[in-house]
């Protein structure tokens, strides 16, 4: 997995998972809910895990999208 992909799932995984809980919630449907908050969960793991950068492995800040260049090592990223 590479720090792109990462990105991507991280967003397509919280909106999902969003909407699954609020779909749960709002339904009382009880599975659905807990599936919700596991993508949830999952997609912020995965952020944790991959979102690095490639060259001195520091998390980045998720708020800020990927980096140009790593604010940690300065390396060139895209
Ligand atoms: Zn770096």
């Amino acid at each position: 997995m590479d720090y792109q992909k990462s990105y991507v799932l991280m967003w397509v995984g919280m909106i999902v998972g969003i909407i699954l809980v609020a779909v749960g919630a709002g339904l009382e449907i009880g599975w659905l809910l807990g599936i919700g908050f596991v993508i949830f969960a999952a997609a912020l793991l995965q952020t944790w895990l991959f979102f690095r950068c490639p060259h001195c492995g520091k998390l980045w800040d998720t708020r800020g999208g990927v980096p140009h260049y790593c604010p940690e090592c300065g390396e060139y990223i895209w």
